[in-house]
């Protein structure tokens, strides 16, 4: 039976993070509760709307993820609706995974309570560094201290899984406090740790000072390209050794405990999206996928602007992510598995790509039919899915 992963977006900060590129923000804490209101009512008309689309929503759900912003700002009372109405219009099985992102330094012990009511069983704190000046530097307001003491909390608690966001690339990071903050994250007993690259953009207030060459918000202390990516080279060196394998590009975890909520977007199973800037994947019943995502914009997303339009994608598009997705993951792309989906000649068109992709050393062919990047590959993986799109790689 087909089940379906909800994500939940929570827009709202303490504060703003210089590198942060979501639409997430500091608003008035009256927002809240008028943010749910607008979920439940996306919630309540979700059916209606999903027939005249043609979607097939699957009513159990096995994945539930809050993320952000920062969940751990909304009240109990509220969290507590939220997951009265996720329970009455779905069945989550009792085994679901319901993670929660948390800011460390915003877990209270009402909070805590609360998740262990609502049967979250992972949360992910977003620790960024464990090197406070560093974490300082970005607009972050824990420290090292506070985010070992929430971990030692959550496991207390008994919530089974916890992770880690570590970014590459702060200003004023070197490679021996990246390997410090690596120690700290291994020696924290998380089962699960996502390290990023430092995204330079114009979405970020770091991202758009870096593109200006300025030196507003440290930008000159942003350690060059080619460090970051040693840094991450030797992340996956490091958490490797202490149990912590790669199992996608971003993501790392000991022996079965990778996160089955984003699984589903990396292995195209559906979806569905709830709040601002929440995207959803949903297929018809003769298993086409549509795409449909919310406004990025808060205070129009609170005036009753639902999902857009869904975009169906043609069986080119599906392929298209089928690699793009699929190459993401460690295990890699099955050639069989996309044969029987697509078709053999519609693979058989994507061959010379790989063949050059394995000759320029991105990707390589495994045992038993299947392709995955390298290394190399992984580093420069907006390169490779580009060639997929017939693109000229991203930034
Ligand atoms: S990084 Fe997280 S906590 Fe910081 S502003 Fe962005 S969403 Fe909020």
């Amino acid at each position: 039976m087909e089940k379906l992963g909800v994500y939940l977006s929570v827009p709202f900060c303490r504060s703003k993070c210089t590198f942060c590129n979501f639409a997430s923000g500091v608003f008035p804490a009256a927002w809240h509760g008028r943010y749910v209101a607008r979920i439940e009512e996306d919630l309540l008309g979700l059916r209606a709307q999903a027939a005249r689309w043609n979607a097939r929503v699957p009513n159990t759900v096995d994945s539930i993820y809050l993320g952000g912003g920062t969940p751990s700002l909304l009240a109990p009372a509220l969290l507590r609706r939220l997951f009265t109405h996720l329970r009455r219009e779905f069945a989550v099985v009792p085994t679901a995974e319901i993670t929660v992102e948390c800011a460390p330094g915003t877990l209270d012990a009402a909070i805590l309570e609360t998740w262990m009511e609502c049967g979250v069983t992972r949360v992910s704190f977003g620790v960024q560094s464990f090197v406070d000046a560093e974490a300082r530097a970005t607009g972050r307001l824990h420290t090292r201290a506070v985010a070992l003491e929430d971990i030692c909390r959550v496991r207390e608690a008994g919530i089974r899984s916890a992770s880690v966001d570590l970014i590459a690339g702060l200003p004023g990071q070197t490679l021996d406090s990246w390997f410090e903050s690596l120690g700290v994250l291994a020696d924290s007993g998380v089962d699960h740790a996502s390290i990023y690259m430092l995204e330079v953009d114009e979405d970020s207030r770091l991202g758009r000072e870096l593109l200006a060459k300025g030196k507003r918000y440290h930008a000159q202390n942003v350690p060059s390209d080619d460090l970051v990516a040693e840094m991450y080279g030797e992340a996956i060196g490091f958490l490797a050794g202490h149990g912590m394998a790669q199992y996608e590009i971003s993501n790392f975890a000991r022996s079965g405990c990778a996160s089955q909520h984003n699984l589903k977007y990396w292995r195209r199973q559906p979806y569905l999206g709830l709040g601002v800037d929440a995207h959803s994947m949903l297929r018809t019943p003769a298993g086409a996928a549509l795409r449909f995502a919310t406004t990025d914009d808060l205070e129009s997303y609170l005036e009753a602007s639902g999902w857009n339009t869904p975009r169906r994608l043609s069986g080119d598009e599906e392929l298209e992510e089928g690699w793009f997705l699929g190459l993401r993951l460690n295990e890699g792309v099955s050639l069989a598995a996309l044969r029987a989906e697509f078709s053999d000649s519609a693979v058989r068109g994507c061959l010379e790509i790989l063949s050059e992709l394995a000759d320029e050393g991105m990707v390589r062919f495994m045992g038993g039919d299947c392709v995955a990047l390298t290394p190399h590959g992984r580093l420069l993986s907006n390169e490779v899915f580009a060639r997929f799109l017939g693109e000229p790689a991203l930034a």
